[in-house]
């Protein structure tokens, strides 16, 4: 059977929701295709000890009344019910349970070939996420079968893994965090670290995210002249949510028991490469975080705020004895190797030339380069939140107008 709208939203997570909701406020017709439930990824590939990094104020999606500024930091699960609630309450058009298998250009149009028949629309916002597959190194291949591989979508808690040590690649929010866990459950944990950005939890009396947001931090534009793929491959903060508002970082975690390495370049056999680059990584890490502070001060004193000083979080006392060289996991007693070196999308569903020699779909702020497909959720999309719960309803209501002068909004397929 063959449907026909005039906007197909291709994901069920907070970008398709937000950018549904949207395109309804601008008269445009549209439904939200869905392979799992909705927040698929919230329920399936985050492991259960997941706390949001930003505060519980920071789920606003368009057209939603907050109840007061929540503070605190949402579990995932509770997120995904959020976010279930959220498309009833506001009556939005998903259907879950059906897989685009392609998409295909049929002349000015579009055809979403799914896994229940077909649908025809007039445009197409791809709302999949930037997090499709990890992004595992091709080095991956050379080690060891003996040792067990995982990525941090299937990570599920560290009793469900293998007798033994785990060495963790990748010191981004998701490695410092599944490093911590891991070590406190009471396994030799080694955490090899590269590129990162150390950040408080608390600054100047208030959570971090409320000076990114009262600041404008978050709102500011892109970088020009960097590439979809650069754009996507800046690290996370490292942070953490949780009740007592706990920083954490490579120090941290070097006091409680993790050996912390240079970034790990290669292997062979049980045999990993770590390189004689963590003071390096440590100083990038150090020079972000300090320049976000000084922007966060600088707001501060033109706004006239009346914030305590914070001098602990200008210093840096911690000292690391980094690992580095050719280490035997086998002889560490390393038995697991955790993979939290981030995720890369897959647009193999895609029919027709809309991707860069990365892989990455050609788009400005949103609009692709092939007319009618848009593309909403990607980090630094349109400003630095855009891939936050908080930010990608702004970039929904940016889009919206966009599709709907394309559109002409009163003018629908079937009445075509
Ligand atoms: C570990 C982790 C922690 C994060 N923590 C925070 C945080 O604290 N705060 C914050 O603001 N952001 C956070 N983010 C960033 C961001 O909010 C999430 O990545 C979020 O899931 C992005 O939402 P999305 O709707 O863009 O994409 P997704 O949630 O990935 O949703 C995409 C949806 O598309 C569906 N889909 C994909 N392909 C198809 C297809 N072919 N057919 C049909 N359906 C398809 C998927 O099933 C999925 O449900 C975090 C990200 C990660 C990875």
């Amino acid at each position: 059977m063959t449907q026909f709208i005039d906007c197909l939203i291709i994901g069920g997570g907070q970008a398709g929701l937000a950018m549904s909701r949207s395109l309804l406020d601008a008269g445009i017709e549209n439904v939200v295709l869905e392979r799992g439930s909705i927040a698929n990824r919230w329920r399936t590939a985050r492991w259960p000890s997941l706390r949001l990094l930003t505060p519980g104020w920071m789920t606003r999606l368009p057209g939603q009344q907050l109840a007061g500024r929540e503070e605190g930091f949402l579990r995932a699960g509770d997120l995904a019910a959020r976010l279930q609630d959220y498309a009833a309450g506001q009556g939005l058009p998903v259907i879950e349970k059906i897989d685009v298998l392609a998409l295909e250009k049929l002349g000015d149009r579009f055809r979403a070939v799914t896994s229940r028949g077909s649908w025809i629309a007039r445009s197409v916002v791809v709302a999949t996420g930037a997090c499709d597959r990890p992004r595992i190194p091709s080095w991956g291949r050379d080690l060891s079968p003996s040792l067990y591989q995982i990525a941090s979508t299937q990570y599920r808690g560290a009793e469900q893994l293998p007798q033994g040590g785990v060495l963790v690649v990748g010191a981004s929010a998701t490695g410092v965090q599944l490093g911590s866990e891991i070590a406190a459950s009471g396994r030799k944990t080694i955490l090899a670290a590269g590129s990162h950005v150390r950040s408080p939890r608390r600054y100047r009396g208030r959570d971090l995210f409320d000076w990114l947001d009262a600041s404008g931090f978050l709102a500011e534009p892109n970088a020009t002249g960097r590439s979809p793929a650069q754009l996507m491959a800046q690290p996370s903060m490292q942070l953490i949510g949780s009740d007592d508002n706990r920083e954490i970082d490579l120090y941290s975690l070097a006091r409680r028991g993790v050996i912390i390495a240079g970034h790990a370049s290669g292997a062979l056999g049980s045999v990993v490469g770590f390189a004689d680059d963590l003071a390096r990584s440590l100083g990038l890490g150090e020079r972000r975080r300090q320049r976000m502070l000084s922007q966060i001060d600088a707001f501060i004193g033109s706004a006239g705020i009346d914030a305590p000083e914070d001098p602990a979080a200008r210093q840096n006392t911690g000292l690391l004895m980094p690992m580095n060289g050719a280490i035997d996991l086998a002889g560490h007693g390393i038995s697991t190797v955790l993979w939290a070196t981030g995720y890369r999308r897959d647009y193999s569903w895609i029919h027709f030339d809309a991707c860069d020699a990365d892989g990455e779909l050609r788009q400005e702020g949103g609009l692709c380069d092939t007319p009618g497909l848009y593309v909403l959720g990607l980090p630094f999309m349109r400003h630095r939140a855009s891939s936050f719960i908080d930010g990608v309803g702004r970039d929904a209501e940016a889009l919206a107008p966009v599709i709907a002068a394309r559109l002409g909004a009163s003018d629908t397929l079937q009445a075509a």
